[in-house]
């Protein structure tokens, strides 16, 4: 029996072929008719389905270059089953450098969205419906926002064995168990029987090449451990992932100019000094110091801190030094790969 073609936005795509479809969204008071594009590869042999989506926040860059990088690999050919691949979700937030929407709301509050609702709502209901709902996975990029960085990793609902063994197959070796607030993508999918995983990596406007390429690499490998693409020759290494048993973020004691010492993935032990706020005139400074032992998984990369900012995000593993180990030789696996620039 021939597979059968898939439908999206009205438009079929045969097995063996990928096209760009134009999903209509919401139009704004300006009557530009704009549109959300989906790359679709449906394979010639049958598969699962499975979407990797960047920009639900506009200013999110990393996940659009991981994308792009991404629709260029020749091994899409032999894809099995079909992937859906939407490199700019918010695309009014992307047109204007902003995590938002023109409203100023966060469009991955709104997720799955309905017909008639805020603009946010329609947004999300066209990207949920279209797209979402058709697929059994889904990978959902994301950087930190509002000037904070953070180190690539893993974010999902650890509990359910299948997303675990995406994470583990996504290679990044670390992942904190949340399976997302309400209205996120996240929860929603998982509602709908759609197991999603989430990649933090870099700062909001600003690409980062560690990130891109662990992306690239972490959705190929998924995309492999799903039996969607043929496995390589050479067997990839990896490093065991750690889970998170806890997080929190080190807020600044007083307001200043932050200088750090202490960098992402690094371990640190309570007490530490993990950089020190300065006074712009000379005066006091007053040292940033760990309320607790952990990993850097995040950090402030604006300089101006304001007293009670969140400047570093540190995250709790049973084996601390492992995961920093674990962190230096992916960061050299990531590097030294050659992969799609
Ligand atoms: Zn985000």
């Amino acid at each position: 029996m021939t597979r059968a073609s898939v439908t999206i936005g009205g438009q079929k795509v045969a097995p063996g072929s990928r096209a760009t479809v134009l999903l209509p969204v919401p139009d704004t008071f300006l009557r530009q008719g704009s549109a959300m594009p989906v790359h679709v590869f449906h394979g010639r042999r049958e598969g699962p389905a499975l979407f990797v989506c960047a920009a639900i926040h506009g200013d999110e860059l990393n996940g659009v270059e991981i994308i792009r990088r991404l629709l260029r690999l020749k091994r899409l050919n032999q894809l099995a089953g079909t992937l859906y691949a939407i490199p700019i979700v918010n695309i009014y937030g992307f047109m204007a450098n902003t995590r938002y929407l023109p409203d100023r709301r966060d469009l991955n509050r709104f997720f799955p969205g309905k017909e008639g609702g805020s603009l946010a709502s329609e947004l999300a209901s066209v990207f949920f419906e279209n797209v979402v709902r058709k697929c059994g996975y889904g990978i959902d990029l994301h950087t930190g926002s509002n000037h904070r960085r953070n180190l690539p990793h893993i974010r999902g609902d650890m509990e359910d064995p299948a997303v675990l063994s995406m994470a583990e197959a996504f290679g990044a070796p670390l992942a904190l168990d949340l399976s997302g607030m309400e209205g996120s993508l996240r929860a929603a999918a998982k509602d709908s029987g759609v197991r999603v995983l989430l990649f933090e990596a870099g700062e909001p406007l600003r690409f980062d090449e560690f990130s891109i390429r662990a992306g690239l690499r972490g959705i190929t490998s998924v995309l492999e451990s799903l039996g969607m693409l043929p496995a390589g020759k050479r067997k990839r290494r990896q490093v065991p992932l750690q889970i998170a048993t806890d997080r929190a973020w080190c807020r600044a004691p007083a307001s200043g100019l932050f200088r750090a010492v202490a960098k992402l993935g690094q371990h640190v032990g309570q007490g530490e000094v993990l950089g020190t706020i300065h006074d712009p005139f000379g005066g006091r400074s007053t040292d940033l110091v760990a309320p607790r032992d952990g990993v850097i998984i995040g950090d402030q990369s604006l300089a101006s801190v304001y007293k009670g900012d969140a400047v570093m995000h540190i995250a709790r593993f049973d084996a601390p030094r492992q995961a920093q180990a674990s962190v230096d030789e992916y960061s050299e696996m990531v590097m030294d790969a050659r992969m799609a620039r």
